[in-house]
């Protein structure tokens, strides 16, 4: 079965998770603060906070950042649904806003305008498959409005620029990411201090851990705001030092992976499109974001694709049709992100496969649209 994702994981990481055991050290030591500074590094920051996941990372910096009851965040509705769930986390309420385009299936800059009121106090952009919103005209529109610039970079770690927009940023090292530490998540924050807030909120708003209690020889600490169980453990740290120097090689296969699916495509299913054509933003190619025809039965195509061998996903079903939402705000209607989910299909996308492999998938899904051509 040819997967939409899977993790490249070997020798060097069995290797370092060896030598993590045989340190008899296993959570918050060395291996996370070399992963924080590693990978703040490679992004560009100068510090960052390891979290065991993106979904706890996205839950402290809105916490850190004050954002709260009564307050609305403006999220992109085509996201996974965590983008909206840190909202609730902290009693504020997402405000869903549409995509741009089919080309670019991002958060649209003129729904956000219309969607800004006297309530709401950030935006989370989500770069979707990878690639990157618009700095500059997101940091823009956060000034006017005096927003909270956030982004949710879970599918862009390695892609350039990614993490810097604004205030804070946080990627997912979950098992399906461009790198993964099975679960895991970094913070970056521009404010030194809301980075530091983040490190007491992920553990328990203490004063101190228990590395530092037993470096400083002292047993005492304090809590000085409401905190969380959020860490990242030694083990998955020191995976992720490992995955993080292959994660340039791997991001730079996925582009070149892409450029061959645009001309297969192309050349064999010319009535599927996908997003950002001519596009030259940078991206981590976190997934193949193919376009179906209208009136194209999806599910046929999918189940078709599963009997060749060829996984294939929806990103995402919009999270303002998830029931939990859906059943708060039934009158919402974003008219691009559901005719855009409704067609969208996922092909397999990762570092460890062939050009054959992309013939093999291109090809039975020009077979699938065929047997539903008009004879
Ligand atoms: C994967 C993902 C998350 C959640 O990441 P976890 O590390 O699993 O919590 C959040 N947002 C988006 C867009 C994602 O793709």
């Amino acid at each position: 079965m040819l997967l939409v994702g899977e993790p490249v994981l070997g020798e060097a990481e069995k290797l370092a998770l060896a030598k993590v055991i045989d340190t008899n050290w296993v959570t918050m030591g060395e291996q996370v603060r070399a992963f924080e500074l590693a990978f703040a590094a490679a992004q560009g920051a100068a510090d960052a906070a390891a979290v065991n996941s993106c979904t706890a990372g996205l839950h402290l910096v809105l916490a850190a950042l004050g954002i709260g009851p009564g307050d609305e965040v403006l999220v992109p509705s085509l996201s996974f649904v965590a983008t909206a769930n840190c909202a609730v986390y902290v009693g504020a309420a997402p405000v869903f806003v549409d995509i741009a385009s089919f080309d670019e299936p991002l958060i649209a800059l003129h729904d956000a305008e219309l969607k800004i009121g006297p309530r709401v106090k950030a935006v989370i952009l989500m770069h979707y498959a990878g690639f990157l919103a618009d700095r500059e005209a997101w940091h823009d529109f956060a000034e006017r409005h005096r927003l909270l610039l956030i982004e949710d970079a879970a599918h862009a770690a390695g892609a350039e620029g990614a993490g810097l927009f604004g205030d804070a940023a946080v990627f997912s090292f979950y098992g399906n990411k461009n790198m993964t530490t099975a679960e895991g998540g970094m913070v970056l924050a521009r404010d030194p201090d809301v980075l530091d807030r983040v490190k007491q909120m992920r553990s328990h708003g203490m004063t101190s851990n228990a590395r530092q209690r037993l470096d400083a020889r002292t047993a005492s600490y304090d809590v000085t705001m409401l905190g969380w169980n959020y860490r990242l453990d030694e083990l998955r740290a020191a995976v992720g030092l490992v995955q993080l120097a292959s994660l340039p090689r791997w991001n730079e296969r996925r582009r070149e992976l892409v450029a061959v699916y645009r001309d297969a495509l192309a050349d064999r299913c010319p009535a599927v499109s996908v997003p950002f054509a001519n596009d030259s933003r940078a991206s981590a190619h976190h997934f193949l974001p193919a376009v179906l025809p209208a009136g194209i039965d999806r599910s046929a195509v999918m189940t078709q694709l599963r009997d060749r061998g060829v996984q294939t996903t929806v990103h995402y079903p919009p999270i303002h049709l998830l029931s939990l939402y859906r059943e708060q705000n039934p009158a919402i209607s974003l008219p691009q992100t559901e005719a855009f989910a409704s067609r969208q299909l996922t092909l397999p996308l990762h570092p460890k496969l062939e050009h054959g492999d992309i013939e093999q998938v291109t090809a039975a899904l020009a077979e699938a649209l065929d047997a539903q051509a008009p004879k």
